[in-house]
């Protein structure tokens, strides 16, 4: 399988690191071909503006919407967009590991899908080619997340909520809008608190996951 392993963590020497290096080793044991899109590591620019642009359709007003339709049709959208953008096409599963920030993932993330996720790549709204007729129908999609909070705090009636209802801001308005299969996603709860051997333990628990893609 194709999959293109898109990564937001700033250390590389955190557990999300950890959960990162096993998620390489194992699934190239495993045969998969694997792109990392290392968003820190590549200073990522989460911010979507007129620079992602580099022939404007309206140089006068800018709609974003309107000059990703334009830009994805021209091929005239920034060469650091078009390289991931050619990664998703490739990608047979997409798999986004990030920790959980404000009950969502990390901005530099957000940013990834505000730029890359352009309309007429991903979805055609005029055309109604969204949800089942998307335009990334056919591929899977995976969350691998990490929290502070507990499992009992993200639970139906806890503090915070369900993560589920959380987690479907992306699993549904995200995957499934763009035509993509979510897989269940791999949640590793009150993983600011773990011992070193409570993160082998989870460690060893995605592996299995990842052994059964
Ligand atoms: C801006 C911000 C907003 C946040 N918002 C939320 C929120 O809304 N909800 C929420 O629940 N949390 C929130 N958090 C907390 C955040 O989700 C957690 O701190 C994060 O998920 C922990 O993951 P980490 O990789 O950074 O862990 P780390 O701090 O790197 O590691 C945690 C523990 O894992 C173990 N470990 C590390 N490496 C290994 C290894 N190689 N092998 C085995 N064990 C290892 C260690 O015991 C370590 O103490 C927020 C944090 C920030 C900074």
């Amino acid at each position: 399988m194709n999959i293109l392993y898109v990564y937001a963590h700033p250390e590389p020497r955190s557990f999300n690191g950890a959960l990162k290096d096993t998620a390489m080793v194992t699934l190239g044991k495993l045969g998969h071909t694997v792109k990392v899109s290392n968003l820190y590591a590549v200073r990522w620019k989460a911010v979507l503006d007129t620079q992602d642009f580099r022939m404007r359709q309206d140089p006068y007003q800018f709609n974003p919407a309107l000059e990703q339709i334009h830009g994805i049709q021209t091929g005239s959208l920034s060469p650091d967009i078009l390289e991931e953008i050619e990664r998703v096409a490739w990608a047979d599963l997409i798999i986004f590991q990030f920790p959980l920030w404000w009950s969502s993932m990390p901005a530099i993330l957000k940013g990834w899908f505000d730029r890359v996720f352009v309309q007429g790549f991903v979805v055609h709204l005029e055309k109604g080619q969204v949800y089942e007729r998307g335009l990334l129908k056919g591929k899977k999609a995976m969350v691998v997340v990490t929290t502070g909070a507990t499992r009992e705090m993200y639970s139906p009636g806890g503090v915070h909520g369900d993560i589920r209802n959380h987690l479907s801001l992306i699993t549904h308005n995200i995957f499934e809008f763009v035509g993509m299969t979510p897989l269940p996603s791999f949640i590793v709860f009150g993983a600011a608190d773990m011992t070193r051997d409570e993160g082998s333990l989870q460690l060893n628990r995605y592996r299995a996951v990842l052994e059964k893609l």
